[in-house]
């Protein structure tokens, strides 16, 4: 299949932490001249059905789209699944107890931030909240930027909600092996997110592939807002290396935060398996 297709395989919407409606994110991707598009909502596919009957209503191909969050090696990763069944009862319940825990974190963080003389973000951080399910840090960096703390999200995450950084707490996800499972029980494609953006050491790095691979993972991001050019090179390498298709996806949040507009991306690098090349029986054409 065209490895030159304008995709776009990890964008949020109002389900997680994004600032757009799927319905919003749809025409907005159609506008950029998106021609594959898939909705990957944090730990959540609530938004499936939206966003499909969205993408048909506007002629555009879907992919079912999530992305997982994950513990590996005392850091989070997340792995983003394409073109599975959303009715799927094994992936809705693994994906609910996912999101579990997810309040609490978020009044800790609150009451981490307060010791520092940063008060009322639990509150403040949920004016921006779409999906009582899913408070994540995107909402607390909002809060902080509105309130004047931060002049930006990308400061909030520079000075504060990270490692070793106030208003950081660590949170215990899915396995590696459940989020792979999950995904491909259910039809679907597991791939690694933004791998440029881990802080893993050469022999972690190796161990997160080899492991996903082992448990059925079959692509990785190569093409993301995330990545510089040459960290999609590096990651073109890699997913070589290991036999994995490629996946490109802007990642976009908002319009008003992202630096990657929908679509907005270069094309995957030469050589490569395109992850949608594995999914041409799961996307989702309009009728016409
Ligand atoms: P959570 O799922 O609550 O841990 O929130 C993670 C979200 O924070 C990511 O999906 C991004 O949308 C946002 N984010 C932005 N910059 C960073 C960063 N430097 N580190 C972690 N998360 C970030
Ligand atoms: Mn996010
Ligand atoms: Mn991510
Ligand atoms: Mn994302």
């Amino acid at each position: 299949m065209n490895a030159a297709l304008n995709a776009d395989l990890h964008c949020h919407s109002v389900v997680s932490d994004g600032t757009l409606t799927p319905e919003e994110l749809a025409l907005r991707a159609k506008a950029q001249g998106v021609q594959l598009w898939a909705l990957t909502d944090h730990d959540e596919i609530g938004g499936q059905a939206r966003a499909a009957a969205a993408a048909a209503a506007c002629g555009l191909d879907y992919l079912t789209g999530v992305e997982i969050s994950v513990s590996f090696l005392h850091q989070t990763v997340h792995i983003v699944g394409l073109g599975f069944d959303a009715t799927d009862a094994q992936l809705i319940q693994g994906l609910k107890q996912t999101r579990g825990g997810r309040a609490e974190r978020a009044k800790e963080m609150s009451a981490d931030l307060a010791r520092i003389g940063i008060k009322g973000t639990f509150e403040g951080a949920l004016k921006y909240v779409g999906n009582p399910d899913l408070i994540s840090r995107t909402h607390f960096a909002r809060y902080l930027v509105e309130t004047g703390v931060c002049k930006d999200t990308y400061e909030v995450f520079r000075k504060y909600l990270t490692e070793g950084k106030p208003g950081y707490v660590e949170h215990r996800w899915a396995s590696l092996k459940d989020a792979v499972h999950w995904i491909t029980e259910a039809g679907g494609v597991a791939v690694i997110a933004h791998p440029a953006r881990y802080k893993f050491s050469a022999n972690e790095e190796l161990a997160l592939f080899t492991e996903f691979k082992g448990h059925g993972g079959l692509g990785v991001e190569v093409v993301t807002g995330s990545h510089s050019a040459a960290e999609s090179q590096s990651y073109a390498a890699t997913a070589q290396e290991f036999g994995l298709a490629a996946s490109r996806g802007s990642d976009f949040h908002s319009p008003e935060e992202s630096r990657t507009e929908l679509g907005a991306l270069p094309a995957l690098p030469t050589g490569l398996t395109p992850v949608w090349a594995l999914l041409t029986e799961r996307i989702q054409h309009p009728a016409v």
